[in-house]
């Protein structure tokens, strides 16, 4: 581990400014990654910024009845929120489809969305990895490709977003609320908050160096049927191999709103607009369902590990659509 400097913050603000004086500092809350990283010589921050004292541990409610989320508020607390778990149950199943108990009191919201790939090569500093070394190339493209990207890969990255939390959030329109080093406040809508690799798969996220996330904020509840299955290699303490999460709000048996995200699957939280209209006006049965799953599909692309995840995306969009509807 390289040597490095550390203060501690204790408003938003200060943590602002700290990040502009300090080139190349990190922040850091629960480090359940971050610490990881840079044990490995992956990340080597310079400068660390403490923020676990900013007070951004709040869960409020919003003027338009939604909630604003502090980016400190652990994942274990999140989950366990009475409002989210009657509210927004999508998200308190997707966060207690992560990691560990012991993770998830520890993981905060905002590092949670900032968590890095879990690709094996990443972590492996003797291959070639364009994601830690820009330009060294990508083991993962001729190597063991099984856990990688079948939406929006790039030859420079096949690697998948490993957040679950994230997907509801997809499913549910978030919006992530940031801090800029010099002070400025902006909001993003989760959906243009993650990149997809492109040629420069190191830059993950729109936020500029120094921004901070303050707050995610979740709009007025929906209502409705909402789950989310994850398949994985184990029961627990395992990254999907896909994930999916669903929102149908109905109409006696008429399909009102849908919503559909994909996890362990793109370099970002997926989400398929276009197959939730084929659920609209329906009863969510076999043919839409159908349908729907082969509009996700229509633009995935194995890499021959993980060719069986279009399949097993199928079937899993399939069985979840088929348990909402019959919800
Ligand atoms: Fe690195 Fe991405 Fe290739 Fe994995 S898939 S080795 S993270 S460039």
């Amino acid at each position: 581990m390289r040597t490095f400097t550390f203060e501690r913050a204790l408003t938003a603000d200060d943590a602002a400014a700290a990040a502009r004086r300090h080139s190349g500092s990190r922040f850091i809350a629960g480090g359940t990654n971050l610490l990881d990283l840079m044990k490995l010589d992956i990340e080597r921050p310079a400068h660390l910024i403490d923020i676990n004292r900013i007070g951004l541990d709040q869960i409020e409610a919003t003027a338009d009845g939604g909630l604003r989320i502090g980016a400190l508020v652990r994942n274990s607390d999140l989950a366990a929120d009475a409002r989210i778990r009657n509210d927004y149950p999508l998200l308190a199943r997707a966060i207690l489809a992560g990691a560990s108990a012991q993770l998830r009191n520890k993981a905060t919201t905002g590092g949670n969305l900032l968590q890095r790939t879990r690709c094996y090569y990443f972590y492996d500093t003797t291959k070639p990895c364009n994601k830690r070394d820009p330009g060294s190339g990508c083991a993962a493209l001729s190597g063991f490709n099984r856990a990688h990207a079948i939406f929006g890969a790039s030859d420079q990255c096949i690697a998948v977003h490993p957040s679950d939390m994230a997907v509801a959030l997809r499913a549910l329109d978030a919006r992530i609320e940031t801090i800029s080093s010099s002070g400025e406040r902006r909001q993003i809508p989760i959906a243009d908050f993650h990149r997809l690799p492109g040629a420069t798969p190191h830059v993950e996220t729109v936020l500029a160096p120094g921004e901070l996330i303050t707050h995610v904020t979740l709009p007025q509840p929906i209502g409705g049927v909402q789950l989310y299955r994850k398949v994985r290699d184990r029961a627990s303490y395992a990254f999907a191999l896909v994930s999916v999460a669903v929102v149908l709000v109905k109409e006696g048996k008429v399909v009102r709103q849908a919503r559909l995200a994909f996890g362990g699957v793109a370099h970002q939280p997926w989400r398929v607009e276009a197959a939730e209209r084929h659920l609209i006006n329906t009863d969510a049965g076999h043919d839409a369902r159908a349908t729907a799953a082969t509009a996700v599909l229509a633009g995935a692309h194995g890499r021959g590990h993980n060719d069986f995840k279009i399949p097993l995306l199928r079937r899993t969009i399939e069985a979840t659509l088929a348990q909402a509807a019959s919800s």
